[in-house]
């Protein structure tokens, strides 16, 4: 059943970032003629963790999730909104560990069997690594195996963010921010406390709305209860200035991603600015918190965004790991300052598939997030699936992956690995101004 039409009044917090958006453009493209983006800032928010230089995408994956990125990656290339921000060097995606080889390998079969085998290679030797990343040649690329992606690469994700904000306002799709447009509470049918009928910002502004869209990325856990589905962490990087002789030299080379060591992409066309991330589990900022809909407090672990703390850095242990990652593929830029280094949040599921389903205590309520970290590259598809939820023609098989599920765990899928360590455990982050020098708070400036 639909849970709307196309003149119903819509309402979407965290339109601004990835989801939300890529919500508001299918909506608009299907011709829904009232919908109101909500979020802390402007598009591109900000907060977003898809305001960033660059991400990974590209068509690399078996099953659903391989028809999702097929459809995605056609959209990159394709798409008037898209097309200019993918850039289709190819990716690679290796490994020098067993259990990691085993999940590679069986999604490189996969992928064969689907018949799509002509846009995979399995690479297993440091020749046919070198071959594909000439840049690689002096790395020690020993027990490295992996795939290449040849339909993939990396996508500009802010000017892409940017793209599609400029299409909604084309479109008519209306916006509120700062404090009138950050979510506070739902507001109810009188007396009722289970049909909803918009949202209070924390202004006090009241939006009324036929649906709300939950899509508030790694802060959705804070402010709406999920049961313990989504947890939300974060993720570093690092950026390094390079000459223009330097970025000529890497430009083009494909998307390179080591599971144990982390990954990087081609210089920044026009700035030569390279980004470096390393791989781990996440890092939690654990909070006592109510969400709303929560009739106790509970530990969360709360997002803290960097554009409202932009004196934090990142713990010195990934700095650390991040010029390991650089010493060990591109010795030549050994001991050079990392800049730009900061924490970028994202909200895990436990078996990392989305939520997104209509709340089952809450009715006109969807939910549209658990993007684990995977999702930008996602940007052109995932606001499809949420329409399509909303239309009531969510094939079963997605609408039953992506459904409510606090009994659920992690399935086989899930990220593995040790408990994220917490902010609190870990140091070098932390450089907040001294009081009575604090900067102004970037919120209401919108
Ligand atoms: P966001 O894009 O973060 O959007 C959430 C929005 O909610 C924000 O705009 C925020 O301002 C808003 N919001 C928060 N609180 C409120 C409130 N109270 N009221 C209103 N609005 C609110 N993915 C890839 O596919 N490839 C990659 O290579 C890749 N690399 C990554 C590297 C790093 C370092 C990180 C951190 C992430 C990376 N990701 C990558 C993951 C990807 O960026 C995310 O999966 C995706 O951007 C999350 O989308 P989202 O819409 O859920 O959240």
């Amino acid at each position: 059943m639909a849970l709307a039409n196309k003149d119903s009044k819509i309402l979407i917090v965290g339109g601004g970032g990835t989801i939300g958006s890529s919500t508001a453009l299918h909506l608009a493209r299907r011709g829904y003629t009232d919908i109101r983006l909500l979020d802390v800032f402007q598009n591109p928010s900000a907060n977003s963790a898809g305001n960033d230089n660059n991400k990974i995408a590209g068509d690399d994956s078996a099953g659903i999730w391989g028809q999702l990125g097929t459809e995605a990656w056609k959209m990159w290339r394709t798409d008037p909104v898209f097309k200019d921000h993918s850039h289709n060097v190819g990716r690679l995606d290796l490994t020098s560990k067993e259990i990691r080889e085993g999940r590679l390998r069986a999604r490189y079969e996969g992928i064969v069997a689907e018949g799509r085998g002509d846009g995979v290679e399995w690479l297993d030797t440091k020749e046919a690594i070198v071959a594909k990343a000439p840049h690689l040649e002096k790395a020690d690329l020993t027990g490295w195996k992996g795939l290449f992606v040849k339909n993939g690469g990396w996508v500009a994700a802010r000017e892409a963010l940017n793209s599609v904000g400029h299409e909604l306002r084309r479109l008519g799709v209306k916006s509120a921010f700062g404090t009138a447009g950050t979510f506070d509470s739902l507001i109810f049918d009188e007396g009722d406390g289970r049909t909803v009928r918009g949202v209070r910002a924390s202004d006090g502004t009241e939006w009324l709305g036929d649906l709300v869209i939950m899509a508030a990325g790694a802060y959705s856990p804070a402010l709406i209860d999920l049961e313990d589905q989504c947890e939300s962490k974060a993720w570093v990087y690092a950026h390094i200035q390079l000459t223009p002789e330097e970025a000529v030299e890497l430009k083009g080379i494909p998307t390179m991603y080591n599971h144990e060591l982390g990954f990087y992409m081609e210089p920044q066309p026009g700035t030569g600015v390279i980004k470096f991330c390393n791989e781990f589990g996440g890092l939690t900022n654990l909070t006592r918190i109510k969400p709303f809909g929560s009739s106790t407090e509970q530990l969360i672990s709360v997002p803290r965004y960097h554009a409202l703390n932009p004196t934090d850095t990142i713990p010195t242990e990934y700095v650390l790991e991040i010029q390991r990652l650089i010493e060990h593929c591109l010795p030549h830029l050994k001991g050079r300052e990392l800049q730009n280094m900061a924490m970028c949040w994202c909200t895990d599921t436990k078996d990392m598939n989305w939520l997104m389903c209509q709340h089952p205590k809450f009715d006109r309520l969807v939910l549209a997030t658990g993007d684990s970290g995977q999702t930008f590259k996602m940007f052109p598809v995932v606001g499809k699936q949420v329409a399509d939820l909303i239309e009531g023609k969510l094939p079963e098989e997605r609408k039953h992956l992506w459904q409510w599920r606090p009994q659920a765990d992690d399935n086989g899928t899930g990220r593995g690995g040790e408990r994220p360590k917490d902010l609190s455990e870990v140091e070098g982050w932390r450089h907040d101004p001294v009081v009575g020098e604090e900067p102004t708070s970037v919120l209401g400036a919108e």
